[in-house]
């Protein structure tokens, strides 16, 4: 299953034919020898014919063999003279024997070594030296060959892909072989302990690719739950026990539909989320999501031709002071109307944009259109507003990002204090220690800047009070179900008293009810966003709801609170 193309193999196959064809040859070379009834004339040179053939197909033995052969077939059992019967001399036809032999033996080393030199090749190229283990192009190859398996089947093939998510460090502490001891390592502890129909490779320096064909969810939740067992042990390095921070994503599917290599990279993708989110994860493709990874793909492609074409847009939802009802600002939302798929939400095509270099391009262009909007509003008499763009943490990776937003605002002559930038709680707290500088830098420029999506992840207290983080957007998924759900009601009074003893204001996103929202006014939230004050709507829209109510769009009172329109 492993090889699709065994040269060993091939060899042998076709020996049994060749093997056929060298002895009719060494009998022709006779007979043709005889007929000509002299052993000294150039005729038994022919006699090499077969020899050089029997070395390539057999190797130095081989061509031994024939030597040896050809030389008795054209000595002793072939007279000197076949008329008068005159035997050889018996000098000569050893002499001739050995020589035969000697050239068997070179054509065969030398087919003997292109041989293993072909099949270390061929060997390297599907495999990695280190640990021995087949490599991703290999990997491929068995992935095409997986059976298709009925969509109403109880079985599945498994694509596990498994990382070390501390790879860079141990790398940098220990060097670049305790990976691979590391892994090799591991791959003999699974083959141990897990079931050994499973077929394990190498796709990256620091993650391996596990081929589970065939099997139910029972065996397969079994085999998962044993893995994260076995991740969990120190790994023997030399003589040190080190611990290695592993993930796995893991990927199920039925039918070999795209191209293998779009197996693997979603595989490899889903071991760095996994990585990311710190939690394994396990993803199925089913009937009704074939053919998402080349769309997934195809839309990330279209995405630089959108953003040209006009096809992206930039939607607003108001923000509301709690207390007073009023309008304090927008968040700007992206919204992308697809030529042929229509409107395409923003969950489809952001998580992957921000995993690729394409980040950038979209945030400037969230940031650009957002601070035009605001200058227009400006202009327009809706003064005061503050625009938040949602970034992603990516975007600190590239030096200039800090420039970049700094021009922006200069560009659009718009104050850093009417421009927000929200970022995801679990994606800040990651990357902390190496973006502090750049936050520091945006918020000296006056720009507010806000912690999105707050409790889905774990900040840290000691970050939070440090950073020059203004505001606290509470999670939508803790607001939804206010005031009815207590825990989320704990939640929410909690993170409110400590966001206010750290200096920070609170926002809480997804407020659709008015029960929501007066509790949040009970409970002193500072700003609230969400279905019940407004939907997204575009910069138009946002202009004329402004204006029908003179900027207050809640009446703040307390208990009496309801939607100005
Ligand atoms: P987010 O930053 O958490 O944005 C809030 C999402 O909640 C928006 O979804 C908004 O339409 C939705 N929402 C607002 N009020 C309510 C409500 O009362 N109930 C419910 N159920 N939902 C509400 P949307 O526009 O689909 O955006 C989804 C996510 O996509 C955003 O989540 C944000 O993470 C990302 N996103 C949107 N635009 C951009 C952008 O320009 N740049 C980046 N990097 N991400 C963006
Ligand atoms: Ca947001
Ligand atoms: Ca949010």
């Amino acid at each position: 299953m492993i090889e699709t193309f065994d040269l060993d193999e091939w060899r042998k196959k076709k020996q049994y034919s060749a093997a056929g064809v060298i002895l009719l040859m060494v009998a022709i070379v006779y007979w043709f020898v005889y007929e000509r009834g002299e052993i000294k004339y150039v005729f038994s040179h022919t006699m090499y014919v077969p020899i050089v053939l029997s070395a390539i197909f057999f190797g130095a033995r081989g061509g031994i063999l024939i030597g040896i052969l050809g030389g008795l077939v054209l000595g002793p059992l072939m007279p000197m003279d076949t008329i008068t019967g005159e035997m050889q001399n018996t000098v000569n036809w050893v002499y001739r024997t050995a020589f035969f032999s000697l050239i068997g033996f070179i054509v065969g080393f030398a087919s003997d070594t292109t041989v293993f030199y072909i099949k270390k090749i061929k060997w390297l190229a599907h495999h990695d030296k280190p640990t021995g283990l087949p490599n991703s192009l290999l990997m491929e190859k068995i992935i095409q060959t997986l059976p298709d398996l009925p969509e109403d089947s109880d079985e599945s093939h498994y694509l596990i892909g498994l990382g070390i998510a501390n790879a860079v460090e141990i790398r940098m502490n220990f060097g670049s072989n305790a990976i691979d001891q590391i892994l090799s390592a591991l791959v003999g502890i699974i083959r141990n302990e897990l079931p050994d129909n499973l077929l394990i490779c190498r796709i990256h320096y620091n993650s391996l690719g596990i081929i589970q064909p065939k099997t139910n969810k029972i065996d397969m939740k079994r085999l998962t739950q044993n893995l994260e067992k076995i991740l969990k042990k120190p790994f023997a390095f030399d003589d040190l026990h080190l611990h290695c921070d592993m993930y796995f994503g893991c990927v199920a599917l039925k039918r070999v539909i795209d191209e293998p290599g779009t197996y693997i990279e979603k595989i490899s993708n889903t071991v760095s989320e996994a990585i990311q989110k710190k939690q394994h994860k396990i993803i199925f493709i089913g009937r009704e999501n074939n053919g998402w990874v080349r769309e997934n793909i195809q839309l990330l492609g279209e995405l630089k031709h959108a953003i040209e074409a006009g096809e992206l847009t930039m939607h607003y939802q108001p923000k509301v002071i709690t207390q007073t009802g009023h309008i304090c600002g927008v968040e700007a939302l992206m919204r992308w109307h697809h030529p042929t798929l229509g409107n395409i939400p923003p969950d489809r095509f952001i998580p992957r944009t921000e995993d690729s270099t394409l980040v950038d391009q979209l945030t400037y262009f969230a940031i650009d259109q957002a601070l035009r909007q605001q200058a227009k509003w400006e202009k327009n008499g809706i003064s005061g507003m503050c625009v938040s763009v949602n970034i992603s943490v990516n975007n600190f990776k590239y030096h200039d990002f800090t420039d970049t937003v700094l021009q922006l605002l200069d560009h659009h002559g718009v104050n850093g204090k009417y421009l927000e930038l929200e970022i995801t709680e679990t994606l800040l707290m990651e990357e902390i220690e190496r973006n502090i500088e750049k936050l520091f830098t945006l918020s000296d420029a006056g720009i507010i800047l806000s912690i999105d999506d707050f409790g889905t992840g774990y900040s840290s207290l000691q970050y939070l009070a440090k950073l020059p983080i203004s505001f606290i957007k509470i999670d939508q998924a803790f607001i939804l179900n206010l005031p009815a759900d207590t825990k989320s009601k704990h939640i929410v009074q909690t993170t409110i008293n400590m966001a206010h003893d750290l200096g920070k204001e609170v926002v809480a996103e997804g407020v659709e009810t008015k029960a929501a929202y007066d509790y949040l006014k009970n409970t002193d939230c500072d700003i609230v966003q969400g279905y019940y004050a407004s939907p997204p709507v575009t910069a138009g829209e946002f202009e004329n709801l402004y204006r029908q109510c003179n900027g207050q769009l809640l009446n703040g009172a307390r208990g009496t609170s309801q939607r100005i329109q």
